[in-house]
């Protein structure tokens, strides 16, 4: 089977939307981007998460061509073939509709340094793409200029993407930023001034995310 490594995870950590409550429904989809073989492994369109087999998976080339597979592939599978197609360094993403996330998307703002933690998303905040329909090119376009420089974004009206080098790793920079999305929304509706932390730090703080976790 092709890809099979890639379709496993795929069924995984669809499951972990779920039970980490990154999203509801079949909502959100993820992928993962071989390098070596060109090919991208994305989740199905509207399957169930607790229904997907590695069967279900869907393999595609980054120009939209389906490579093997039964069914259709996720509606945004542009919105994930672009990210691999421009960032080089990013070979997994996790789109969500995180209930917090999706709150501040609705302002269409960005997601301000409230938590140290946001600079797991690679900047000082995160952006909010600008709305587009759901599946659409424009989304995709959308979607890659806000995450400039970064390796997340919101998505105005609709959800979040997090990105990284495998997909374990983009479902924990999806998991934190959500908990940073609820401090904000939270911290917002207590009606005081909300202590934003100064970009000088954050920089230090995304720096010191590159090396985070390293073990011996
Ligand atoms: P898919 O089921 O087609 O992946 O769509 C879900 C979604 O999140 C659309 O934005
Ligand atoms: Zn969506």
């Amino acid at each position: 089977m092709l890809m099979e490594k890639e379709r496993q995870e795929i069924v995984y950590y669809g499951k972990q939307l779920l039970e980490k409550g990154l999203t509801t429904g079949s909502g959100g989809n993820l992928s993962i981007y071989n390098r070596d073989k060109g090919l991208m492994a994305i989740s199905p369109t509207g399957i169930p998460y607790f229904e997907m087999k590695k069967e279900d998976v869907v393999i595609m080339d980054l120009e939209g061509k389906i490579i093997d597979g039964n069914r259709y592939p996720s509606s945004e599978h542009e919105m994930h073939a672009i990210v691999y197609r421009n960032r080089q360094e990013l070979n997994a993403m996790v789109h969500t509709h995180s209930i917090f996330a999706a709150t501040i998307s609705a302002l269409n703002q960005p997601l301000p340094a409230v938590d140290y933690l946001v600079a797991i998303g690679g900047g000082k905040d995160v952006k909010c793409a600008k709305y587009a329909t759901y599946g659409s090119e424009a989304l995709a376009i959308n979607a890659l200029e806000a995450m400039e420089g970064r390796n997340a974004v919101l998505l105005a009206n609709h959800g979040m993407n997090a990105c990284s080098t495998d997909l374990k790793k983009a479902m924990n920079v999806a998991e934190q930023l959500e908990f940073c999305s609820e401090i904000y929304v939270r911290a917002k509706s207590m009606g005081e001034k909300i202590n934003i932390i100064d970009d000088e730090e954050m920089i230090r703080n995304v720096k010191k995310f590159v090396t985070y976790g390293v073990q011996k």
